[in-house]
């Protein structure tokens, strides 16, 4: 049977909404300083050659749960692109946090290190790894 992913996809939206929302707590107002000014943007292409686009938007089966035709239909929906993949250049990610790999959600950038402090770095680590699980729980059951 095809899997019905809208379906999922609002279901992992609504189980991970707490989590989501203590992240943007946490993070929002120190990347809403640092991130529009970067020129180094960690999704970017020109970023160790690599970026979202040559990634794939960093799912790797290894560390997500994320099955690759969940990660085909999210990149017809949030049109991926093969120059920018799901960065949209001006305004950020086109992808809502409790839809981005779990290497996105646990990667904090140098600068961000610098500003967040150290219990929130280790809070938003903690949260990624909580969407992870939710996630699995989700979709070892499709
Ligand atoms: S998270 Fe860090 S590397 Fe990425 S855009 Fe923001 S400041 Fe730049
Ligand atoms: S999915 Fe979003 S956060 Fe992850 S690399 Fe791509 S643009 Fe960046």
């Amino acid at each position: 049977m095809k899997a019905n992913w809208g379906r999922i996809v609002k279901k992992i939206e609504a189980a991970t909404k707490d989590e989501v929302a203590i992240l943007k707590s946490l993070l929002d107002t120190v990347n809403s300083k640092i991130c529009p000014e970067c020129k180094e943007c960690c999704c970017a292409a020109h970023n160790f050659d690599r970026g979202c686009a040559k990634s794939g938007g960093y799912y790797d089966v290894q560390y997500d749960p994320t099955p690759p035709t969940l990660v085909k239909y999210l990149k017809k929906k949030y049109k991926f692109t093969v120059k920018s993949g799901f960065l949209n250049p001006e305004t950020g990610c086109k992808l809502p946090r409790y839809l981005r790999s779990y290497t996105c959600l646990i990667y904090f950038c140098g600068k961000e290190q610098k500003l967040l402090r150290r219990i929130d770095v280790t809070m938003a680590g903690y949260l990624a790894r909580r969407i992870r699980t939710i996630k699995e729980q989700i979709l070892t059951n499709v």
